[in-house]
């Protein structure tokens, strides 16, 4: 009895994280072309995959064209709600039980890093940097947003929220600080809950057990779309490249879901007929996501005639997982399935993410590791010097590189990385 009361106090005084908009800042001026901008960076970077051929075309498209963008202009003006997400912990499942429709917002362009850095500190990461430029520029996606969900993770997404904030209405999503202690899994499932709620006020309609259960199976079909995906790449030799390979994984991040499934099962299709292609060394990227357009390390490493077999990094591995709904409350799976399989260094134990990698090695047959850290990107520069240790003892080839979005350093990228492949194969 006395345990039932002190629960319902705990749950009366639950309430989500409120930003206090007192302290807006001044909007900086409207820089309406950054959009053609991102569709121009996105282009090239698209441009330079060895190899681009029809099968593709779908998924440059929606990083190029404006076609999924006049679709959601379009679905607001019927009345739906757009929402906007960063991270890999934003449980999508609600958000289309809601009728509304995702897009996640984590950004990889040179142009919109150059706008945020002034807004936010020089001496933070492109990513940061480059999502805030976009909001604060109107970019067009960002301005459909009725509302941005941001996971509080690494300090920088803490304070990103905060900032973000100042131009479309900002729900933090707080994330323990571990994942494996009851406490931590109840902490998440609470914040879950009042997602919910934000979400039904939001769209005034309630949410389901029924159309989340939907959601769950539309979810899963994608899962199951990625992972066959993603078995393809475990083929040797490979069937496409890793700059390809994130192509197809990341137009998920906009692109209708129902329509990215499909396309991605007759991909599947394709690659099951193709005929491999030998490379100098298969890799494993790992580290702080490479978001299109910033394909820079994949691509030299393609370029020098090896490929990046796997991704360890939330910029693919995001659709990777099912909810697992068999005889559960639909909220608690939904839970579970953001919190355990994510990876992201913000928490504070690291250990499952070099199992996870461990396991990608064996799996995908890699040849060396490649760990890509964004500059002034704490937690992941942390986790490489473990991770140096872990592949050392067990005689992986590692190298550990630290970039940004800029192009200055491709040069000197490009010596570090061939004496790696030189490495590699000497050790034949
Ligand atoms: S690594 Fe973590 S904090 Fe960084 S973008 Fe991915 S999920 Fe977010
Ligand atoms: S985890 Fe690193 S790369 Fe990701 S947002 Fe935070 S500082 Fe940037």
């Amino acid at each position: 009895m006395l345990g039932k009361l002190a629960r319902m106090l705990e749950r009366a005084e639950e309430g989500p994280i409120e930003f206090d908009s007192r302290f807006s800042r001044k909007r900086v001026q409207k820089k309406s072309d950054l959009h053609a901008e991102w569709q121009k960076e996105n282009k090239d970077a698209i441009a330079k995959i060895h190899d681009l051929g029809p099968e593709l075309d779908y998924y440059s498209r929606v990083f190029t064209t404006d076609m999924r963008l006049k679709e959601l202009q379009k679905a607001k003006k019927a009345g739906k709600k757009i929402i906007g997400i960063f991270c890999t912990q934003v449980p999508e499942e609600l958000i289309y039980a809601s009728g509304s429709i995702p897009i996640r917002l984590c950004a990889g362009s040179f142009a919109s890093q150059k706008l945020g850095e002034e807004l936010f500190p020089r001496d933070s990461c492109p990513l940061l940097k480059s999502s805030l430029g976009f909001a604060a520029a109107d970019e067009p996606y960002i301005s459909l947003c009725d509302a941005i969900v941001i996971p509080a993770t690494c300090d920088g997404k803490k304070k990103l929220a905060e900032a973000l904030d100042e131009y479309r209405p900002v729900w933090a999503l707080s994330v323990p600080h571990c994942k494996d202690r009851p406490q931590d899994k109840r902490q998440f499932l609470s914040e879950v809950r009042l997602l919910k709620g934000r979400l039904e006020k939001l769209t005034k309609k309630r949410i389901t057990d029924k159309a989340l259960y939907a959601a769950i199976s539309l979810l899963n079909d994608r899962t199951d779309a990625m992972r066959a995906f993603r078995a393809q790449r475990e083929r040797e030799p490979s069937v496409i490249s890793g700059c390809a390979s994130q192509l197809v994984a990341q137009s998920v991040f906009f692109d209708d879901i129902k329509r990215w499934t499909a396309e991605t099962q007759t991909l599947c299709n394709r690659l099951a007929k193709k005929e491999g292609k030998p490379c100098r060394a298969r890799i494993l990227l790992t580290g702080s996501p490479t978001i299109i357009p910033n394909l820079k390390v994949p691509l030299i490493v393609e370029d020098l005639g090896s490929t990046v077999v796997i991704e360890q990094s939330c910029g693919t591995e995001h659709s990777s997982d099912p909810v697992i709904d068999e005889d559960r409350e639909p909220l608690s799976a939904i839970a579970e399935r953001y919190l355990m399989p994510s990876y992201c260094p913000c928490f504070v134990k690291g250990e499952d993410r070099i199992d996870r990698l461990l396991d990608l090695i064996g799996r995908y047959k890699v040849d060396g590791v490649i760990n890509h850290t964004l500059r002034l990107c704490l937690p992941f520069d942390v986790e490489s010097i473990k991770l140096r240790d872990v592949l050392s003892q067990k005689r992986i080839p590692f190298l550990s590189i630290n970039t940004d979005y800029s192009k200055e350093d491709i040069g000197q990228l490009k010596t570090r990385i061939e004496a790696f492949f030189e490495m590699i194969e000497a050790k034949r």
